[in-house]
């Protein structure tokens, strides 16, 4: 039985243009390298927070 192993793409990051290698395993494509996708989800997170303590305030 042969196993088809998926190989990582090199891609280049959307944000820095940094090259980066992606995991064929993933489920999703990744646009960004380790440190963007790390700030931006850092960013998402803050943003929910900041939203929902302006609901609170309401
Ligand atoms: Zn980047």
């Amino acid at each position: 039985m042969i196993e088809i192993t998926p190989k990582p793409k090199k891609k280049k990051c959307f944000d820095c243009g940094a090259g980066f290698m992606t995991n064929p395993r993933a489920r999703f494509k990744r646009k960004y390298c380790d440190a963007c996708s790390k700030k931006r989800k850092k960013a998402w997170d803050n943003q929910w927070k900041i939203k929902f303590e302006d609901l609170e305030d309401e």
